[in-house]
């Protein structure tokens, strides 16, 4: 069997719930799990990231880490990106070795970073979108750094609102308040034929 793949979540810098009020448009935040600075907040996120990749079973690993040594590397940064639309950039996986082109910010030049979430988009998004229900935003954390991880093992957007990988960016405020409502209550899973796809970019060189 194939040596499983280890992808390293770097979130140590996730935001608390004041930084992403500040940046809020419309002041509404939630009741229930809200983002804070909960010191076992990562190692939560963690476990719902693991969950939605169990169907792959051994073919990957997932930790909290800072890269050394991993396959792949995803880091959660507040804002770099800028882009209230956009949540989330990863390399493109092709291959277990061969990745898509992908730009790091200056301070990672030098580490293997291979994705990204921007948690202050998403925190804009739970704020906006789901602000008068209860808000687990551990699990809506954890869906979108898989959707990122799914594009690092190969898989591209779809259109249905039920998908992980949910193409986001254009669609309508129904359909990604759906989404988020989904993703809240860790109801979204990758198809199977997604996880195919995934063990298949895994396996390859
Ligand atoms: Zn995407």
């Amino acid at each position: 069997m194939a040596m499983p793949l280890t992808i390293h979540l770097e979130l140590s810098e996730l935001a608390t719930i004041e930084t992403v009020k500040q940046h809020a448009a419309s002041g509404l935040i939630g009741r229930g799990d809200p983002i804070s600075a909960d010191a076992n907040r990562a190692a939560k996120i963690v476990e719902i990231v693991r969950s939605l990749f169990l169907p792959l079973g051994e073919a990957v690993t997932i930790r909290l880490g800072d890269g050394t040594g991993s396959d792949r590397f995803l880091k959660a940064d507040f804002a770099w990106n800028g882009d209230p639309d956009i949540g989330g950039v990863s390399a493109q996986g092709l291959g277990r070795t061969k990745l898509g082109k992908f730009n790091r910010r200056a301070v990672d030049q030098n580490r293997p970073v291979t994705g990204y979430i921007f948690e202050g988009a998403i925190g804009g998004w739970i704020v906006d979108l789901l602000g008068a229900t209860v808000i687990r935003a551990n699990n809506v954390f954890a869906t979108f750094i898989a959707h990122e991880l799914g594009h690092q093992l190969g898989l591209g957007h779809e259109a249905a609102k039920d998908n992980i990988m949910f193409v986001w960016a254009d669609m309508p405020v129904a359909d990604r308040q759906q989404y988020l409502r989904l993703a809240n209550d860790v109801k979204l899973a990758f198809t199977e034929k997604q996880v195919a796809a995934m063990k298949a970019t895994i396996a390859a060189p």
